[in-house]
């Protein structure tokens, strides 16, 4: 798939500070848009239905994957998250950047579909800092906590699949890398060609 705008994958274990980073570049960059996943979890805290996600049942869930709703969908820690195929396309075929905070599985699937999506993963500094964030989080019972621990060692093996690696010590450094890898991805070659066509056309390079 070729569309004008840029997709950039951002994946990393719970606790990492990932939805952070993606806030705070979000806050930044006014040409990055996000899309709101949907999952079967429950709401956490003070989660709002159509903002952090769609909150939906499992059955509804299925009932999307069969009709083909789904850009990518995957089962992460017991619960199932996708990603809505509509709702990305419409925002890169008008030539918007998307960001997507999703998992390892997901950000491969879209790989494979979308050869030109950047993939980007957040790593922690040690196990010792990561065990704190999520401790320190409060949102979550030491069970679940435990369990997405165990999950994490699973997840950071991948990294070595992804495009760029960030490592979440400092958060002002990870930001910087996060917005360097936006920029620099928009300076593509291949990616300036499929977003400012018509300068590319004027010139007479296409
Ligand atoms: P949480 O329950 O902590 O919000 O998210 C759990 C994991 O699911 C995180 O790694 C998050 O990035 C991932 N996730 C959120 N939305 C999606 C999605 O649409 N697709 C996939 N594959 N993973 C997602």
């Amino acid at each position: 798939m070729e569309t004008p705008g840029n997709l950039f994958c951002v994946a990393a274990p719970s606790g990492t500070g990932k939805s952070s980073l993606v806030k705070a570049l979000l806050e930044l960059d006014s040409r990055l848009a996000v899309s709101v996943s949907h999952t079967t979890r429950r709401p956490r805290g003070q989660e709002v239905d159509g903002r952090e996600y769609w909150f939906i049942e499992e059955p509804a869930f299925r009932a999307k994957i069969d009709h083909g709703d789904f850009f990518e969908w995957a089962e992460v820690h017991g619960h199932l998250y996708g990603t809505s195929r509509k709702a990305i396309e419409e925002l890169l075929n008008r030539g918007q950047d998307v960001v997507l905070e999703i998992d390892w599985q997901g950000a491969l699937q879209i790989k494979t579909l979308f050869a030109h999506a950047v993939l980007i993963f957040i790593l922690p500094p040690g196990w010792g800092e990561l065990s704190q964030r999520l401790n320190r989080r409060g949102e979550d019972p030491a069970d679940v906590i435990a369990h997405r621990l165990h999950n994490a060692r699973t997840e950071v093996s991948q990294a070595r699949h992804f495009d760029f690696v960030i490592i979440n010590s400092l958060f002002e450094t990870a930001l910087f890398d996060l917005k360097t890898v936006v920029h620099s991805q928009r300076l593509k070659y291949a990616a300036q060609l499929r977003n400012r066509s018509q300068v590319f056309a004027a010139l007479g390079l296409v």
